[in-house]
């Protein structure tokens, strides 16, 4: 089904090598026609197992893609993939992002726990929280995430340009949410390693999204007690699911799929648990940016653009090359550095 799955996203690939095609459709419709053809022409047919299977290559894609196939656009979903990208294994950050950033960030000057509410660029660029506090400068680089752009929370004055404003409302915001569960015992120990990752192949078409992965983050601590900790994500249409519920119920929910994964085990409480709702967190509100049907990477350019050699643009929805990621991010921000830093040495 792996197999399957890959030669159908390629026969995609290249079916959208075609010029000639006028009109872009989203990646699940295309899926589905594309598979239909190539079960008819080959005649083959799939047990009810391998079809399930394909839900967890939907689901995993969807993870990919921070949302589901049916948002996305077959033309230009994987853009980036026309530009060199990185290779070599994934890493995990077990102590987080803060080990590279605390180091990055030291002796210098920043505000933390504010909330940027305007920036007026119409003279010098005076840049404002909604404290009451304001600083003044020639240049500003904005790093908002998208979907705090297209809610316009931060008031851009003069109003940014039209190119810029269709860029920030075509560019699709997708959603991904975690659950972390930390246990007294590892009772999955023979099926993963620390730092390794379990899978799940979810029957039903419209959970495909759920729980589909578990990161198995156990570590000891400092004084050498060990902690037992799994991470799973909710992902695609499925994070739907999640907003109708509340934590207590979605952490019963994973551990009703444990219980399945691990028929002979007792699978405990959890000591302790976090949910993410970033969907409803006022200064994230997505997990990161993906095309929409019809739309190409040039949205991405449009909104790394600069406006009047004022405001500068970084974050991942402005990495044309690198979207999606961590990685895309660190580099837009050292770009548009480097952009600022050129012009202010050329003025
Ligand atoms: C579940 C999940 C799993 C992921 N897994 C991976 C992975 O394995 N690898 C990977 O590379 N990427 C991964 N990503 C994507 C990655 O996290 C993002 O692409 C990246 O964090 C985007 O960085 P950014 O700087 O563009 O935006 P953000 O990290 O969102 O930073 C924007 C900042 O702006 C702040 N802000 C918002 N509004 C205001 C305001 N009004 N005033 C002041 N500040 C404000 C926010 O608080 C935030 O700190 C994952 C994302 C999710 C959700």
């Amino acid at each position: 089904m792996d197999f399957h799955f890959n030669a159908i996203l390629d026969i995609i690939a290249d079916w959208r090598r075609n010029k000639e095609i006028l009109q872009d459709l989203n990646l699940m419709d295309k899926f589905r026609e594309t598979h239909q053809h190539f079960m008819d022409e080959s005649q083959l047919t799939f047990s009810k197992q391998q079809e399930t299977l394909l839900n967890f290559h939907f689901g995993n894609l969807e993870y990919a893609c921070g949302t589901s196939l049916s948002n996305i656009s077959s033309m230009n979903w994987d853009q980036n993939e026309d530009y060199p990208q990185f290779s070599g294994r994934n890493v995990l950050m077990a102590d987080g992002f803060s080990t590279i950033l605390d180091k990055i960030t030291e002796n210098l000057d920043i505000v933390y726990n504010t909330e940027i509410s305007s920036i007026d660029y119409s003279d010098k660029v005076v840049v404002k929280s909604s404290d009451g506090q304001s600083w003044t400068g020639d240049k500003v680089i904005v790093t908002l995430p998208l979907a705090v752009l297209k809610n316009g929370i931060v008031q851009f004055t003069p109003p940014l340009p039209q190119n810029k404003v269709t860029a920030i409302q075509q560019l699709g915001v997708g959603y991904m949410e975690k659950v972390v569960l930390q246990f007294k015992e590892r009772f999955w120990s023979d099926k993963s390693s620390p730092s390794e990752v379990f899978g799940r192949v979810e029957t039903e078409f419209s959970r495909r999204g759920l729980f589909g992965v578990f990161h198995d983050l156990s570590k000891e601590n400092a004084s050498g007690k060990s902690c037992y900790i799994l991470s799973t994500h909710i992902s695609g249409d499925s994070v739907e699911i999640l907003k109708q519920k509340s934590d207590e119920e979605i952490i019963s929910m994973c551990i009703e799929t444990l219980s399945e994964l691990f028929p002979k085990k007792k699978v405990p409480k959890p000591q302790k648990y976090i949910v993410t709702r970033w969907y409803q967190d006022k200064h994230i509100q997505m997990a990161y940016s993906h095309i929409p049907v019809g739309a190409t990477g040039d949205l991405y350019d449009d909104l790394a653009a600069d406006v009047q050699g004022k405001i500068y643009f970084a974050g991942e929805a402005t990495n044309r090359q690198h979207p999606q990621s961590v990685t895309g991010a660190y580099i837009s921000g050292m770009r548009e550095a480097e952009k600022v830093f050129t012009s202010m040495a050329i003025s």
